[in-house]
């Protein structure tokens, strides 16, 4: 007999997630973890007294997490204290002019009319158009496997309203934006939102331009840091008996005859199931622990083929002032036509400049208890930043650009900040990677645009060993924490289906 029936590999919220609804199933089921806490991007870990955000600072589409946990009879809101966020962003532009967009419409409305009173009615027409892409979407995209090309024909004929879309999913970013808004400034307002996804306005797909209306539909902060969403399911899944083995990481998935029958841990350990889930980067993981000599050769070829998604380093802030913000995210913006030069330029040159675009997430605005009183934390996302600089290395510049970066902020968005820097710390796309094993320091594990995209993203439900599942952001939907929570349920429903 096997020592479990499931054995997940990685855990972050996908693979929790997927942990918890097997377990829930009935299986019995062992969450193998590298690091020595759950969460993966969307943790938190303590350092002098502050509990600081890895990763991910906000949720949207609270409802997918939401199936999630009622599928284990519970709900999002009884397992995980939520703090509603509104308004959703600010963003400072880069003439200075300050926007609020609150979660209502309507005041968004008034807040675009204050800038641009032209594109009040762009807005009115790009809210209804994404209130319909969305409703056809969350009823069928995010929660049905797209293994193969068979899957994707029966998840558009179950949701026909999603083919009025379809210029969407060719379209970019930047196309969808620009043909509902005109002023330069509200065109601003939105252009960071397409990093959210990984790739600048120009190169991502349209359908995700519906993320800065999809906000609207509710973003939460979980209180206590952003790991006590992966602890929720880590709760529910315990509840069912699931087991969680912290600072394990693991070498090999085992395979005979074409199926998994086990993983072998770092420490030599071998552990026996049926099924292995794996929550980690899909290209890594096929090349790396399941071993090229298990793999058909135009397997191979694809899976190397893969790009790994943007990398961006965070910079953490403890401060001993209330920063002079406003919201829990303030965005840091550029024209949208600087963003997408700044992605030419700089990311794709490998240069990292002192210029700061990103986000500000003040988190102690949503709760005051992750710092001691009067103390404060801003997790400042960065302008993406590749793995490999060109000429140097992050390790060898990281004092010197961490107080570059912070007189830049001090000299900009947060006046006074350097006299009131506690202790700040600076995470590369290096560090990422030796973090959480993330290659090249990658934020959503592979690329995000059509080729890496529904079919074509490595598939749920391995194509090439019995046995093998994936959960996470390297499987459609892709990565967010909303989106790895579907691919959990769609591997537990995949499980379910074929693993009797
Ligand atoms: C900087 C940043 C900001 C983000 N902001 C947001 C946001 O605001 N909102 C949002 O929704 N999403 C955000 N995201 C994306 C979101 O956090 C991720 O897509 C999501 O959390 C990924 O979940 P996952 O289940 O794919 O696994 P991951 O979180 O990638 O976890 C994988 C786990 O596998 C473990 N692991 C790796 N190798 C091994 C091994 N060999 N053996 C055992 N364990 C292993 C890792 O340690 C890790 O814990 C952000 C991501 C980043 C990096």
């Amino acid at each position: 007999m096997n020592d479990y029936d499931v054995i997940v590999i990685g855990a972050g919220c996908g693979g929790l997630g997927a942990g918890a609804l097997l377990a829930h199933q009935g299986r019995r089921v062992l969450v193998v973890e590298q690091s020595e806490r759950v969460g993966g991007c969307c943790s938190t870990f303590e350092k002098q007294g502050y509990k600081i955000d890895l990763g991910a600072s906000i949720i949207e589409f609270p409802q997918v997490i939401d199936w999630c946990f009622q599928r284990m009879g519970t709900t999002f809101a009884k397992e995980v204290d939520l703090v509603a966020i509104d308004p959703v962003f600010s963003a400072i532009l880069h003439d200075g002019t300050r926007v609020s967009y609150p979660i209502s419409l309507e005041g968004t409305a008034k807040e675009i009319g204050r800038i641009a009173p032209g594109d009040v009615k762009g807005w009115e027409r790009y809210s209804k158009k994404m209130q319909g892409f969305l409703d056809a979407a969350l009823k069928g995209f995010f929660v049905s496997p797209a293994t193969n090309l068979a899957d994707v024909v029966r998840l558009f004929a179950r949701t026909p309203a999603l083919l009025k879309y379809n210029s969407m999913f060719f379209g970019s970013y930047e196309g969808i934006i620009r043909k509902y808004f005109k002023n330069e400034k509200v065109v601003e307002s939105l252009s960071f939102h397409s990093f959210y996804a990984g790739l600048p306005p120009a190169l991502l797909p349209g359908h995700f331009a519906m993320i800065p209306y999809a906000e609207h539909g509710g973003i939460y902060y979980a209180k206590g840091g952003m790991i006590g969403i992966p602890k929720g399911f880590q709760k529910c899944g315990e509840r069912s008996g699931m087991k969680v083995k912290l600072n394990a990481p693991v070498r090999k998935i085992l395979i005979e005859n074409k199926r998994v029958k086990g993983v072998l841990l770092e420490d030599g350990t071998e552990i026996t199931a049926g099924i292995v889930v794996s929550n980690i980067n899909a290209k890594k993981m096929y090349l790396e622990m399941v071993g090229e000599e298990h793999l058909p050769w135009l397997a191979k070829v694809g899976l190397k083929s893969y790009t790994y998604s943007m990398a961006t380093p965070m910079l953490y802030l403890c401060l001993n002032y209330r920063p002079p913000l406003e919201d829990h995210h303030t965005l840091m913006t550029l024209p949208m036509d600087r963003v997408n030069a700044y992605w030419n330029d700089h990311y794709m040159k490998g240069s990292f400049p002192r210029e700061q675009f990103g986000i500000l997430s003040w988190t102690t605005k949503s709760d005051p208890s992750l710092a001691p009183k009067g103390h404060h934390i801003i997790a400042v996302t960065l302008a993406p930043g590749v793995y490999r600089l060109k000429g140097t290395h992050w390790d060898q510049n990281r004092q010197a650009l961490k107080e570059s970066i912070i007189q830049y902020l001090s000299d900009t968005y947060l006046p006074g900040l350097k006299e009131h820097v506690v202790f700040a710390e600076l995470s590369t796309p290096v560090d990422f990677e030796k973090r959480l094993r993330s290659p090249e320091g990658a934020i959503y594990a592979l690329r995000q645009d059509l080729p890496h995209s529904m079919m074509f993203r490595p598939s749920a439900r391995s194509r090439h060993v019995r046995g093998l599942y994936l959960a996470g952001a390297s499987t459609h939907p892709g990565g967010g924490v909303p989106t790895v929570t579907a691919s959990a349920m769609i591997a537990a429903d995949l499980i379910e289906k074929y693993e009797k």
